[in-house]
């Protein structure tokens, strides 16, 4: 059996190396390392393959949500509302802009953000909402858009893990992830679902005035070359990462596909085991069925009950089966975000999943030979633990 990876980037580098060297050698041979026609290539390419009118390249994830705050006009002691549950850039940026998180629970069966949750936290002060797609699946965002429009708040979807993955609303209609709030963010991490040879990112809007103001902002506020009409950033996807981009997006659709016939796989061995939940896809689809977009699987996240998930993680690193939890502490027990408004009835969610997540191997070179060991040794600990 090949070695087990969390993510296995050498495996899937080896089926793509030709294309890859050639479109990182175009960029050697041009000299063209910032804002070269590659970048420009994979930007119209990512625009046409999500349907969206503009993609705005920048360096990172976490730049990208915070360039996406700056271009909303947000002002110091706006509230913006996120997941208590997600990766902590989410809520960092928000701090960062001297914005007031306002975190919330989310649901426990999809991990992503709670409705009621953010219905509640809603004030006056309330500018924002941040919908994570946690582990490659959309939030409610249906319910979110219509609070959006009663409140008149602006939706940031961070899609930083979903990218590729379809929405459907309750009238059947199909949108990508990430083309449906006001504005995206997607990071291009080298483990993320389209990820690069180094760090890279991306923001998406429909909007034309907001891209315009967006594209300033990326470049030191810049809309005529040495005029700085706004506070900028330095923020820019490099050519070489943009060629890596490039020579992997139109393998993006069978990447995913490739993790959830993993995560299928996954389900099966795992499903009715009384102690071990799988997790749930909703929007439209109940099992993951063979057209399905639903989800992207950036992780496979199971839930362990009635047994020992910490131990459970120092068994399978002892038989070299690597597994991760995400995340481990809840954001509003974090030291830099704690808020003496915060009430711990209302993070019951988190609070819980935090001590029952664990998320599997999930990559695009995974094999039933590597399942089957990983689910049969995860199945014999919590049955005889
Ligand atoms: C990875 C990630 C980010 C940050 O992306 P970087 O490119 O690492 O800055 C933001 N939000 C979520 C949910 C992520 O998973």
């Amino acid at each position: 059996m090949k070695k087990i990876q969390m993510v296995d980037l050498k495996g899937q580098y080896e089926q793509i190396k030709t294309v890859v060297n050639n479109s990182i050698q175009e960029v050697l041979e041009t000299t063209t390392f910032i804002n070269g026609p590659k970048v420009h290539e994979f930007q119209k390419n990512l625009e046409n393959y999500l349907g969206v009118k503009h993609v705005i390249p920048c360096a990172n994830g976490t730049d990208a949500l915070q360039i996406a705050m700056m271009g909303l006009g947000l002002k110091p002691g706006d509230e913006v509302i996120t997941a208590d549950f997600t990766f902590a850039a989410t809520v960092e940026v928000i701090a960062l802009l001297n914005l007031t998180p306002v975190l919330v629970d989310v649901n426990p069966d999809d991990f992503n953000i709670n409705i009621e949750a953010v219905k509640k936290a809603i004030t006056p002060k309330t500018k924002a909402i941040v919908p994570v797609h946690l582990f490659g699946q959309c939030a409610n965002m249906e319910a979110l858009m219509d609070l959006a429009k009663e409140h008149n708040l602006y939706v940031i979807e961070d899609n930083a893990q979903g990218i590729g993955a379809k929405y459907t609303n309750s009238k059947g209609e199909k949108a990508m992830s990430g083309t449906i709030g006001h504005v995206a963010s997607t990071s291009f991490f080298p483990s993320k679902n389209l990820g690069c040879y180094g760090d890279g990112g991306a923001i998406f809007t429909n909007d034309d005035d907001l891209a315009h103001t967006l594209r300033g902002i990326v470049n030191h506020g810049m809309y005529e070359r040495y005029h700085h009409d706004v506070v900028g950033v330095n923020s820019r996807l490099d050519s070489i990462q943009a060629a890596v981009l490039d020579a992997k997006l139109p393998h993006l659709d069978k990447y995913n596909n490739a993790r959830r016939n993993a995560a299928r796989v996954y389900n099966k061995v795992f499903a009715n085991h009384p102690n071990i939940t799988t997790p749930k896809t909703v929007n439209g689809c109940e099992s993951i069925c063979d057209t399905c977009d639903c989800h992207v699987f950036h992780q496979y996240t199971l839930k362990i009950e009635n047994a020992d998930r910490d131990a459970l993680v120092k068994h399978l690193n002892s038989k070299g089966i690597p597994c991760g939890v995400y995340y481990p502490i809840p954001l509003h027990k974090q030291k830099a975000y704690l808020d003496s408004r915060y009430d711990e009835a209302n993070f019951k969610v988190t609070n819980q999943l935090v001590k029952e997540v664990i998320s599997l191997p999930m990559h695009t070179e995974l094999d039933n030979e590597q399942i089957a060991f990983i689910t049969e040794t995860i199945i014999d600990f919590v049955d005889n633990n």
